[in-house]
């Protein structure tokens, strides 16, 4: 008997999500995603991995939060047996609400860096989004430019753009920077920047990127991959990335990861996707279709984000972005940054 639980629970439910099926050979024994990552960036990969080991991948897209409640109400009846997602807040959320378990594998131990996966195994990190600093080289001299903190400086008074403090990858941003330097020091910090806002924050990304675009504002902070999409459609874009912090922590970098939920049934090819994900080639595909960067080192870079040059990236474990959310929530809220 072939099921269709999820499309069932999907309508129910009456969520946006998409439902996608990656080979043939639908029914009990296939594999269960869900996943915050859009369709069009995991599709290729699930297929790619069902042609090398014949497991089946069902999966449905939405958001983080959904995804999560969704995974939490249907308790063990869930038939999701891998949380894909992203920013390291969000998997931190999934840890702490019980949703996945751990997973021992020397292999991932041994493929994904120490700081971008969970301690306990509970999730990893498959690919980096590096959220950097990144300026008009017609308005400003690279030479000005230092630090995150260093855009608290009077001279980007009325010319700093930057995304809402709503979204998780400020509040992973903030958290990591209180990590490393103090929450009065990076208090201090925030304020700063609040203070050289040169509009509202922006509801995303590439607003802020159109906006230092458009001369609304000279500089400001994003994940590289969305200036990638820019200058896929328009490669004549003046917009330049800056690598922040070379001299003392590093980049911010955060991931987009994936673990094995609390109540997976299909245990064992769930462990066969997550290690499969840490594959050379998977690496390459799984960073590429994103333009963000693989998490296993010597991966190859798509040409676009080769050309941003290489960076030393903040090596503290990103799941403190997840344990330090909260206070970097409160702490955005006192400096007024909204
Ligand atoms: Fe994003």
């Amino acid at each position: 008997m072939v099921r269709h639980p999820l499309l069932g629970l999907t309508a129910l439910a009456g969520l946006a999500a998409a439902v996608g099926l990656a080979g043939c050979g639908a029914g009990d024994d296939e594999l269960t995603v869900y996943s915050a990552r859009q369709e069009h960036l995991i599709k290729p990969i699930f297929d790619r991995f069902t042609e090398e080991t014949g497991i089946a991948v069902r999966y449905i897209t939405d958001s983080a939060a959904p995804l999560m409640e969704r995974l939490k109400s249907e308790g063990d009846r869930t038939r999701a047996d891998i949380l894909m997602t992203v920013d390291a807040g969000n998997l931190h959320q999934a840890v702490e609400n019980g949703l996945l378990q751990s997973v021992d594998s020397g292999l991932l131990r041994q493929r994904i860096p120490e700081h971008l996966h969970d301690p306990e195994g509970q999730w990893f990190g498959y690919s980096v989004r590096a959220r950097t600093i990144i300026y008009h080289p017609d308005r400003v001299d690279p030479a000005n430019l230092d630090t995150y903190e260093g855009l608290a400086d009077q001279q980007w008074r009325y010319r700093l753009c930057m995304r809402t403090s709503q979204k998780v990858y400020n509040q992973s941003l903030v958290a990591m920077m209180m990590a490393r330097l103090g929450e009065e020091r990076t208090e201090e910090i925030v304020r700063g920047w609040v203070t050289n806002f040169a509009t509202d924050p922006f509801s995303n990304d590439t607003a802020v990127l159109n906006a230092i675009q458009a001369g609304q504002c000279d500089v400001g902070v994003t994940n590289t991959y969305y200036l990638g999409r820019l200058l896929r459609d328009d490669p004549d874009l003046l917009l330049e990335v800056f690598w922040p912090n070379q001299e003392d922590r590093g980049v911010h970098v955060n991931v987009s990861g994936a673990g094995m939920t609390r109540h997976a049934t299909r245990t064992e090819e769930a462990l066969t996707l997550l290690e499969w994900l840490a594959g050379d080639d998977a690496q390459e595909m799984f960073a590429a279709l994103n333009l963000e960067y693989p998490a296993v080192e010597g991966v190859p870079l798509d040409p676009i984000v080769e050309q941003w040059g290489e960076f030393n990236a903040d090596t503290l474990n990103v799941s403190e972005a997840g344990r330090l959310q909260r206070q970097a929530t409160m702490l955005m809220d006192r400096a007024g940054y909204r």
